[in-house]
This record gives structure tokens, C-alpha cells and sequence, in this order.
């Protein structure tokens, strides 16, 4: 069958034939294609066309696709049982090998998607401080729960949907939205209304309105004003935990937040979330505390293989090297193809994440984000698909390289934008 062939099928018993928005390629136009399978950063469609992935499942396959040993240690644990719901060991040594990562982290719950981990971060923050409002930032995505899908980023933003109809305006209203790396705005909201904020929730690096990063001193005045009035602040690492050496941005950087969101890297591709911070926070969660979260497959042994083996083999001599070496050479690579094009584009990074804009200067927030010449991405994305590399079907999507990337894959893949951008400029 080919994709068309597939994607007709698919609308015929699956919401706009996708099970999550951006997949139906609404932003870029056409059909999606419909993958078979993937071997380290190749995938091929059910056309039999191959392609370089810059996707990635959106993040989580950071050692590329059927990695030998995940696809071992996955095939193992399902072996043994696809889920016990009562304790495994698979859930205590992928919870240690978080914390070896983040020393912010002392305490774990594991969850089975990014949106759970946030979702979660909230209650614990309502819970704990007896208060209901929540701050978050225009232009950041965390999951597409109620409290945290206003003014959101990634999909939510490409449909323009970012409150989505079927939110309670009692629910909306409780989250309180902000520029991204405008301390001042985070000041002045804080000197009003300090004392009724349960807490921020924020991407450090933002990553789903392309990659944006903070401005020097944004994060510090966060940390700074929470600790002040009492309230609690949550990064959302789900896209930047594991992409650096250092664990997240929060060691990069060097401050710590009260809690710590993760998703994708940390399932290496299977369903997993987790929320991490200080025992006595955490230890305010079910069944040690009041504040109540559960799931079935919280914690399931396949996901858990998948996760562990991942990060096994990302903490290997050399990966991150690697994929420092790899994210460098695309950036460096676009940034030299579009000049020589006479294109204005800013490449963003951070380690083996990318951002790009086509705009001179890098943008700071989501108005600035808005403001770039996103309207080239379509014809950028197609003209990409057809000399066999793959991005995100949208302009407000990060990219990601793997460790499987070769050096070669990522040259063809720059002569290939560089063909491209003459045909923008
Ligand atoms: N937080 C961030 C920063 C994300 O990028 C995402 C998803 O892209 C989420 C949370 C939600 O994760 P999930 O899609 O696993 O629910």
C-alpha cells in the first residue's frame, strides 16, 4: 500500500487519520507518510523510500531507531511479563540511574507520558502549598493537560488552538501566562499576587516554539522569586533532560528547581514520564502524603528496560561527545548553507537539539517566534522530504539528531539544505 493509500485508510477510523495532530501534517500540507521501520537515524516508508530522521519521535530516540541494545532489553523484559502493576526492580535502577543525573532529584514517581509528569507537578504544587495559581510561560508546551494547555506552544500553537475549547474558563483562569525571558513581567506578577502562586512551570530551554534559550538571568529571577513568596518552581526537561552530559539545563546551569519534569529520553521511545525533586517534597505524594496520583502502567517493566538501556548506553565513553559533535556539525552546516543562499537563518542549540528561524536574529519570546518567516517552512520541509531527509511537519518544532547520525548523513543532509535554501532566498 502506499501512504496515501495507508493515510485514506487511516482517516476512516482514526481522528484526521493521526493519534496526535501534528502527525496529520496540517502545517506543511500533503500526506503524511506512514513508516515500516527504522534502523539507527534511517527510516523507511510503506513506499519503501528511505529517509534521515530528524524527528526522532519528537526526542526520545536520542541513540537513533532499534537501537541493539534497547531492542534486546525490551524483547527481554516483555519476555518476562509487559506488566506485573505491582513493584519491579526495572523501576528502582532506572530511578537511580535519574538521580546519578540529576542530583536535584531525590525522589521519583514515574508516570507514562510528559503531560503526566507536569499535570502532576501541579497538583503537588496546589497540594503542598495550599494555593491554586499556577504561572507558566507563552510559547511553552507542557502536555495537553487543562491547567497547562493556555497559550501553549508545539501543536497547540501550529492549529492556533493554544486554549482549547473544552477547558473550563474556572480551569484557565488559574494559569497565569507570561512572556518567555522577561524577568520584569515575572516581577511585577509576583510583587501583585506573590503570595496566592502555588508555582512556575517552565521550559529552561524552550523547545516547542522552535528552540528559544533563556536570557541571561530569566531562570535566575524565577528561582529567585519563588523561593522569596513561597511558592514552588518546576522545570519541564522533557525535551532537554539527557540531552546534555550534565543530566538538564538546571546543571548546566547551575541552579536548582523544586521539581523536575521528564519525559521522552527517559523511555528511550517506550511510554515514560517522570516527576522528580527533594524527598520531603516528594514524599507529599501518595501514599506517603495527601496529594493522590496513580496509573496501571506507571512504572512498566518494558518501559522501564527501554529507559534503563537507553541510558546504559548513553552514558557510554563517547555518546555525548558524539552527539555534541553531530548537533555541532548541522548547526554549523545550515548556518554556513543559508548564508551562502543569502538566507536569513539563526540555528539554535543545545547539545543534540536544534532550533531554526529564518530570521536574522535569534528570537527571545513567542511574539518575536511569531515574527520570523515561519511561512517558508512548508516549502522548507517539503523540499527537504524530497531529497530524502526528514524534519518536523512544523516551523515551531525543535529538531534532534541521534547518536546513530553519521557524519556523512549529516553533510548529505546540509547539501541538501543548501539546495534548498537557494530555492527560499
Ligand atoms: N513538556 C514538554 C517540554 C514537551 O515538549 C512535551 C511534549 O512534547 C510534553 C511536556 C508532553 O509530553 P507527552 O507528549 O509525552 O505527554
Amino acid at each position: 500500500m502506499t501512504n496515501r493509500e495507508w493515510y485514506e485508510r487511516a482517516c476512516r477510523s482514526l481522528v484526521g487519520g493521526v493519534n496526535s495532530p501534528v502527525r496529520a501534517w496540517g502545517a506543511v500540507g500533503g500526506t503524511p507518510r506512514f513508516f515500516l521501520r527504522g534502523r539507527g537515524a534511517v527510516l523507511e516508508d510503506a513506499e519503501g523510500r528511505e529517509v534521515l530522521d530528524y524527528v526522532c519521535s519528537w526526542g526520545p530516540l536520542i541513540l537513533g531507531h532499534a537501537c541493539p541494545e534497547v531492542v534486546r532489553a525490551v524483547g527481554e523484559a516483555a519476555g518476562r511479563s509487559t506488566s506485573f502493576g505491582a513493584p519491579c526492580p526495572g523501576e528502582v535502577e532506572l530511578a537511580e540511574a535519574v538521580k546519578r543525573r540529576f542530583p536535584s532529584i531525590e525522589k521519583i514517581r514515574f508516570v507514562s507520558s510528559g503531560t503526566e509528569a507536569t499535570m502532576t507537578a501541579l497538583r503537588l504544587m496546589r497540594g503542598v502549598t495550599g494555593r491554586e495559581w499556577i504561572v507558566k510561560f507563552a510559547g511553552n508546551y507542557h502536555g495537553h493537560s487543562d491547567s497547562l494547555l493556555v497559550a501553549a506552544g508545539s501543536g497547540a500553537l501550529t492549529f492556533g488552538v493554544p486554549t482549547s475549547p473544552g477547558i473550563p474558563a474556572s480551569v484557565a483562569e488559574k494559569t497565569l501566562v507570561l512572556p518567555y525571558n522577561d524577568p520584569e513581567a515575572a516581577e511585577d506578577l509576583f510583587a501583585r499576587l506573590g503570595k496566592d502562586i502555588a508555582g512556575v512551570v517552565v521550559e529552561p530551554w524552550a523547545g516547542n516554539m522552535g528552540l528559544v534559550p533563556p536570557a541571561p538571568g530569566f531562570l535566575e529571577t524565577l528561582r529567585d522569586l519563588t523561593a522569596r513568596h513561597g511558592a514552588l518552581l518546576a522545570f519541564d526537561e522533557v525535551i532537554t533532560g539527557f540531552r546534555v552530559p550534565e543530566g538538564g539545563v538546571q546543571q548546566r546551569i547551575g541552579l536548582t528547581p523544586d521539581l523536575t519534569c521528564l519525559g521522552k529520553v527517559v523511555g528511550g521511545g517506550m511510554p515514560v514520564g517522570a516527576l522528580g525533586g527533594g524527598a520531603e517534597l516528594m514524599d507529599r505524594l501518595a501514599p506517603l502524603g495527601p496529594v493522590y496520583q496513580a496509573g496501571t502502567l506507571s512504572g512498566n517493566p518494558v518501559s522501564m528496560a527501554c529507559g534503563l538501556a537507553t541510558l546504559e548506553v548513553l552514558e557510554r565513553p563517547g555518546t555525548y561527545e558524539t552527539l555534541e559533535a553531530r548537533g555541532r556539525q548541522l548547526e554549523e552546516g545550515l548556518s554556513d548553507a543559508a548564508r551562502s543562499a543569502g538566507l536569513p537563518l539563526s540555528v539554535t542549540r543545545l547539545g543534540s537539539v536544534l532550533g531554526l528561524f529564518f530570521s536574522p536574529r535569534v528570537p527571545a519570546s513567542l511574539e518575536e517566534v511569531k515574527a520570523t518567516r515561519g511561512d517558508l517552512y512548508p516549502a522548507f520541509f517539503h523540499g527537504m522530504m524530497d531529497r530524502g531527509h526528514a524534519f518536523a511537519p512544523s516551523a515551531f518544532e525543535a529538531l534532534f539528531v541521534s547518536s546513530a547520525h553519521t557524519e556523512e548523513q549529516i553533510a548529505s543532509t546540509v547539501r541538501g539544505a543548501a539546495e534548498v535554501f537557494r530555492t527560499l532566498a
